[in-house]
């Protein structure tokens, strides 16, 4: 009897298993189907410094115009983690970004771009040489090319990582920790890792958490940044009063949608031309 329950249970799990290989792979072949129909393209959004008025950057955020629609990354790049499709999607992201970063460089605009890196893309044997294969044949300059990684991917295989890094940041390339303060990073570990940049996950301005305690996170970031001689950038900037209470406590380095949303290229260049009026109209206000 139980040996009989026990070859029942197992012939669920393997059907259910089954099944889900099976979903997988239908997921894979439609993101495979994507990438070769070029249904992706990449949107940008400016990071600013809204005190002085200059513009420090580009951060390229994928987009999926599907059969039925846009999808948003926050299901699609799961999958394409899970599925292993990250790889060769993600190479084409940096393909992409490094190709309209030269393009604004060739046309005077010179802008760093940054890019998302998943955790199975930076752990590949190989990401070393991907990175440094896009530069060349792209023609960009290293120094305008940054990387946003995770805390997951720093704690994963630290040697590895630190390896990596070093050689990144050899090469010329910037590194931030993107979502900074959500992760589960060791502060010890920290200062061992070759990164220039914390960027303060957007939780920590979400109106529902703002008053002290948001406050006083925040503060120990922008402290633990100058401590440790980092760049601290705030993404989710929504509002003018958050734009004040960055400033104040020492962060002048911002990404929002006060600024700008993802933009298309075309809409981030006119936005680029509108730029400078809109940060009068910002500091009049302020
Ligand atoms: P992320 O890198 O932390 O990007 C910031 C997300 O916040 C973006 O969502 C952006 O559109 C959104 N955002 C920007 N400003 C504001 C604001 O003021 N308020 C609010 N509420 N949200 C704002 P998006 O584009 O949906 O991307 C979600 C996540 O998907 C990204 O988070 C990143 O982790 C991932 N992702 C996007 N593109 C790529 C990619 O090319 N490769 C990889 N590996 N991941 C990507
Ligand atoms: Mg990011
Ligand atoms: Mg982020
Ligand atoms: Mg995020």
């Amino acid at each position: 009897r139980a040996k009989a329950d026990g070859r029942n249970r197992h012939h669920f799990y393997s059907r259910a298993l089954h099944g889900e290989i099976q979903r997988q792979q239908q997921l894979r072949h439609d993101l495979r189907a994507a990438l070769d129909a070029g249904q992706f393209w990449l949107a940008y959004q400016p990071k600013v410094n809204p005190a002085s008025g200059e513009l420090l950057g580009a951060e390229a955020l994928l987009r999926w115009n599907g059969p039925d629609g846009p999808v948003s990354p926050a299901m699609f790049i799961p999958v394409a983690e899970e599925t292993g499709l990250i790889v060769p999607l993600g190479r084409w992201v940096l393909r992409e970004a490094c190709a309209q970063a030269r393009r604004w460089s060739d046309d005077g605009h010179a802008l760093p771009v940054s890019v998302n890196i998943s955790a199975a893309q930076f752990g590949e044997t190989g990401f070393l040489e991907t990175v440094q294969e896009e530069l060349r044949a792209s023609g960009l300059s290293a120094h305008l090319l940054e990387l946003e990684v995770t805390e997951t991917i720093l704690m994963r295989h630290v040697e590895h990582v630190q390896r990596n890094l070093a050689a990144l940041r050899a090469l010329g390339v910037q590194v931030s920790i993107d979502d900074f303060g959500t992760g589960y990073s060791s502060l010890s570990y920290l200062h061992e890792f070759p990164v220039t940049t914390l960027k303060i996950d957007r939780s920590f301005l979400a109106p529902g958490r703002s008053g002290p305690q948001a406050t006083a996170l925040i503060t120990a970031i922008i402290g633990l940044g100058r401590a440790l001689n980092l760049q601290v950038i705030a993404e989710g900037v929504e509002q003018p009063a958050q734009v004040r209470a960055l400033l104040d406590l020492g962060c002048a380095a911002m990404q929002g949608y006060l600024f700008a949303p993802p933009l298309p290229p075309a809409a981030f260049e006119a936005w680029r031309r509108d730029w400078p009026a809109q940060h009068a109209a910002l500091t009049a206000q302020a």
